[in-house]
């Protein structure tokens, strides 16, 4: 069963002229449901947004554990090695303190550049060293 909230209210609407309701009624009904169909089709966006929000903020909190050692620069970008190779994410060059870069965009696999969060300062993704 699919949980689209447009043909819920299709069926909701059908039930109630099916039931004999007149036709103000059902009028009524249609134009309520139009409006919860809206303010849902809003929290889906805005939950798609805090869902993203959220996933930078905890790169950001596993990116910012203190860490010991140098970097190694890497297509105008700095890269933190680990057991198995490189980090996920670049470290701003511009930076003193070297925070963590974001891809843009966020999600999904390689992101078209680099940005930092603090600076600004952004990087084409040229691949990632091995
Ligand atoms: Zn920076």
């Amino acid at each position: 069963m699919s949980i689209n909230p447009i043909e819920i209210a299709k069926d909701i609407i059908n039930i109630g002229s099916t039931a004999g309701l007149k036709k103000d009624v059902v009028d009524l009904q249609a134009a309520k449901l139009r409006i919860l169909t809206e303010q849902l089709s809003l929290l889906v966006t805005e939950n798609t947004q805090l869902k993203l929000e959220n996933l930078q903020l905890k790169t950001l909190a596993q990116n910012s554990q203190p860490f010991a050692g140098g970097f190694h620069d890497f297509e105008g970008v700095l890269w933190k090695r680990t057991p198995n190779g490189f980090g996920k994410t670049p470290y701003c060059p511009q930076c003193s303190d070297h925070p963590v870069m974001f891809g843009q965009p966020p999600m999904g696999g390689d992101p078209m550049l680099w940005q930092c969060s603090v600076c600004g300062f952004t990087a084409d993704f040229s691949g990632r060293p091995r």
